[in-house]
């Protein structure tokens, strides 16, 4: 089996899995039981706080887990709005749906959310987040890297021109973060999700990154934990394997980046040999190893079944929207062309992929479309 799909979700790490063991069969202890026994998994929490908190640039107070990408979407933009006055709220046309939907649930409870258009690269322009904001607007969210293209946004500049407006600035990067470099401080965003699963950590653990003095409202009502922000007995073994793979990933970022470059030129290389027709989507600035390609007059679901037949994993666009055939919104909103649009396929290469992976991915690529 290839396993090409690594924005999808990507495989356990050894050393993670490894130091989850002892928290899952011997320091079982719940945390916030007072007797020593439990106050292991306690201090394992606070390392992995501050692991976490370095890896980013953070304060290890400014991190609080979650049960992943979609949670700390969640908390971050109904937490913040219904903790502030204002209403409205702005999102990038190509957001995961955890934010999307999210925007959509508010919309539904009286809060007004506002779209921005990207360009064909799928890039949130500065100057176009100039035009749509204004004083009444609460909160902008746009996600760091798209997960479907790859492209990087500008999030710096974006939460500058933000912050010119006394709002504060969301950003996803679920899909970046242990992939690309994220330093919260020098970019001056106020809250960021992360999800292990995406780097090499365990799956249905996450956090969200609130920058010190942001007012928003806790996420769950319950226990004290999370400092009586998101209540719920902690998963300390996937905490624990969460700051074990994101360290380990942020180690190697840059030799990452070689290694994943290569291949994604090795493949665009075999593919035009094979004079296929095809569209490569998203930004020259991306996220490493994220290949979007849409082929003429084709369908994305059958390239992927009969991949599938192959032994090959890869993805239509985004994995959870696999279940819909239709055209994805991120493909919608970059404007690929009709022809080619329903021929998308994401490709998405992790560390453990090598140049065999990729001369049997073309091959197969060749067979089913010529
Ligand atoms: N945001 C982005 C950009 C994603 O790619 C994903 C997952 O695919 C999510 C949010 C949701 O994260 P999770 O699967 O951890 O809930």
């Amino acid at each position: 089996m290839i396993y090409a799909d690594n924005a999808a979700t990507t495989q356990l790490d050894l050393d993670a899995y490894e130091s989850m063991k002892k928290y899952l069969l011997s320091d079982f202890g719940n945390p916030s039981q007072p007797y020593s026994f439990s106050h292991t998994a306690k201090a394992a929490i606070s390392e992995a706080r501050e692991i976490i908190a370095e890896c980013i640039g953070a304060d290890s107070d400014e991190i609080f887990f979650t049960s992943g990408g979609t949670e700390s979407d969640n908390w971050a933009l109904k937490g913040y709005m219904k903790a502030h006055k204002k209403k409205k709220l702005i999102i990038s046309s190509i957001e995961h749906h955890a934010v999307i939907h999210t925007a959509d649930s508010l919309l539904n409870e009286g809060y007004e959310v506002d779209l921005l258009d990207v360009t064909h690269e799928g890039i949130v322009l500065p100057s176009w987040l100039k035009m749509k904001i204004n004083e009444d607007v609460a909160l902008v969210s746009v996600m760091l890297a798209n997960n479907e293209i790859g492209s990087i946004e500008p999030v710096d500049e974006l939460a500058e021109i933000a912050h010119e407006y006394g709002t504060a600035f969301h950003t996803d990067a679920v899909q970046a973060a242990g992939h690309i470099p994220i330093d919260v401080k020098n970019s001056g965003v106020d809250m960021l999700s992360a999800s292990a699963h995406k780097f090499n950590g365990p799956r249905g653990i996450g956090f969200l990154y609130i920058k010190d003095g942001t007012k928003i409202s806790p996420f769950m009502d319950g226990g004290a934990q999370e400092r009586h922000m998101r209540a719920g007995t902690e998963n300390v073994p996937a905490i624990v394997g969460m700051a074990v793979a994101l360290k380990k990933n942020c180690n190697i970022i840059e030799t990452e980046k070689k290694h994943l470059h290569m291949l994604e030129e090795e493949l665009i290389a075999r593919l035009y040999q094979k004079k296929l027709q095809f569209i490569r989507n998203g930004s020259k600035n991306h996220l490493p190893g994220i290949v979007n390609l849409s082929f003429k007059d084709s369908e994305g679901e059958m390239i992927l079944h009969r991949m599938d037949l192959l032994g090959i994993c890869i993805s239509t666009g985004s994995a959870c929207d696999s279940i819909n055939n239709q055209i994805s919104h991120v493909i919608k909103a970059i404007h690929v062309p009709e022809e080619y649009a329903t021929g998308t396929i994401r490709i998405s290469f992790g560390k453990d992929n090598s140049i065999e992976d990729v001369k049997i991915i073309v091959e197969a690529l060749a067979k089913i479309l010529q």
